[in-house]
């Protein structure tokens, strides 16, 4: 038994690649990113307003910082931001000797450390890609290797799950997290996502510990329990390449959509005349607020 929702369009940004949806609860506000077009975004969902940051180079993905400011994984490694004084500080490249591998996504771990993966940018998509992590101390720690396109990665209210999606195994994998260390173990799959859905991309936790997942091509985010597989809701959005979720809104009960409008054809944009826009659901359950770098 399963929901049928359908996304709205609130921002009609026309992003090559929109991503990394980070809700703001201290500014009410949500910060994306556009990959491609290395730019910073920030979303004011009272006035309608998006404010754009140029980062001169690509950028996977944005997180606050707990210090204020915000941090971020760009093409040259974990970096800080400064908003206000539209600053970029590279705090660490653990892959300057991989200049084909980009940052992707990432998010912080109950604890404040700052997760982020890479990925080959050529299109054979090696396995070269790796996940890494920045605790509050500077030290970066490196978690898993053969890593093709690193996505979604969300923790359990009881910090002791994490789950993660490399997007080319088309599954969302499960791990025993121990929130003192960072460290996981006991990789295991969690959901296989059906073969009509396209392939998973970015990735939210609800307040149940289920998962909303993004659905490259599958035009949708699909909710999962991730301790049965089983699918429990579909978000249709009027986007093919749907790419990122983040619950935000004054009661964390609404959920930003990111989507992409690259590689696509003129005809494949004319059908999908927003893709590349913010979307916005309800889905009928609350998330929980996001984790900011603890450093
Ligand atoms: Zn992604």
């Amino acid at each position: 038994m399963s929901t049928n929702l359908t996304a709205e369009l609130v921002l009609d940004a026309q992003a090559e690649l929109g991503e990394g949806p980070w809700w703001d609860v201290a500014r009410q506000q949500l910060w994306w990113v556009d990959i491609e077009r290395g730019r910073l975004h920030s979303f004011d969902p009272t006035t309608g307003s998006d404010q754009t940051y140029e980062i001169g180079q690509r950028v996977g993905t944005v997180v606050g910082r707990q210090r204020g400011g915000l941090m971020l994984a760009v093409e040259q490694g974990f970096a800080a931001y400064d908003p206000d004084s539209q600053t970029l500080t590279v705090i660490h490249d653990p892959e300057s000797h991989l200049p084909a591998n980009r940052f992707n996504d990432g998010k912080c771990d109950p604890a404040g450390r700052f997760w982020a993966g890479t990925m080959d940018m050529s299109s054979q998509r090696r396995p070269s890609g790796a996940l890494y992590s920045l605790d509050s101390e500077g030290n970066v720690a490196k978690h898993l290797d053969q890593v093709r396109v690193s996505n979604g990665i969300v923790w359990t209210a009881d910090t002791r799950t994490m789950y993660y999606i490399d997007t080319h195994t088309l599954r969302v994998d499960a791990f025993d997290f121990d929130n003192r260390t960072g460290q996981i173990s006991n990789r295991r799959p969690a959901v296989e996502i059906p073969a009509d859905r396209g392939k998973p991309d970015g990735m939210a936790i609800d307040a149940d510990d289920n998962l909303w997942v993004a659905h490259w091509n599958g035009g949708c985010v699909a909710a999962y329990d991730p301790r049965t597989g089983q699918t429990l809701a579909r978000i249709d959005v009027p986007a093919r390449q749907v790419t990122a979720c983040a619950f935000g809104g004054p009661q964390l009960d609404q959920l930003y959509i990111t989507t992409a409008r690259i590689g696509q054809d003129e005809a494949a944009l004319q059908a999908q005349p927003h893709a590349g826009g913010l979307f916005l659901a309800h889905p009928g359950v609350r998330g929980v607020p996001a984790v900011a770098y603890a450093g």
